[in-house]
Parts: C-alpha cells; sequence; structure tokens
C-alpha cells in the first residue's frame, strides 16, 4: 500500500477479486492513520476489510463469478478463484512458480499453482 491517507467516502483504486480487476472502491471505513479497513467495489459492491493494510477478508459482491481453481494455471497477486470446499477466494500472495496463498473468507490456505 501506498503512504497515502484515506477517509471514509474516498474513492480508491483497488484490486477486486470478485471483477477480477481494478475497480474504483469507496472507502467505508479508515483508521486514525488514514489506512483504509473497509472499502466497497463500486461495481459489484464487493466488500474488502483490511489490517493495517493488509487484506484480511473479502465478499463477493455481485460481480461476475470467478473461475474455478486449477492447480495449472498460473495465479498472480489479486485474482479470484472459486474452490469446491472453500468457496470464493482471492489470490494475496504468489510465494513462489508453485505455491499461492489464497484468502477465503477471513481464512488464507495455501495451495499450489502452475503444476504442469
Ligand atoms: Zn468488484
Amino acid at each position: 500500500m501506498k503512504a497515502e491517507k484515506f477517509a471514509v467516502g474516498d474513492s480508491v483504486m483497488l484490486m477486486c477479486s470478485s471483477c477480477d480487476d481494478e475497480q474504483p472502491h469507496t472507502v467505508q471505513a479508515a483508521t486514525k492513520l488514514g489506512k483504509i479497513s473497509k472499502a466497497v467495489c463500486d461495481t459489484c459492491e464487493g466488500v474488502s476489510t483490511f489490517n493495517r493494510g493488509v487484506k484480511t477478508s473479502v465478499s463477493v459482491g455481485k460481480g461476475k463469478a470467478a473461475s474455478p481453481y486449477d492447480r495449472t494455471r498460473k495465479y498472480r497477486k489479486g485474482q479470484a478463484m472459486t474452490h469446491s470446499v472453500f468457496g470464493h477466494g482471492e489470490v494475496t500472495a504468489v510465494l513462489d512458480v508453485q505455491k499461492i496463498d489464497v484468502l477465503f473468507g477471513d481464512k488464507t490456505r495455501r495451495l499450489i499453482h502452475g503444476q504442469e
């Protein structure tokens, strides 16, 4: 996150896991230090929450459905997926060429990707 300060009602471009793209979001809650703690996607109404600038949970808005998790696919940070067990998730970190961290609801799980 940049060192910008945000206030409630600000519009900010954020990665939206439901839209699977950068979208304008409206800040719904911010800390005293101006960090976003909750933002809603203007396009799909998906809600993202943050703790100290780190995304801690996502909820699916009415955006297009994410594509199913595919271990042979290469994921990048911010991409969305649906998992047959865990549900809707968002890639929060690409650890290496074979491992990703994906946030499902408020739980992060480690998955593999880029498998031949
Ligand atoms: Zn969205």
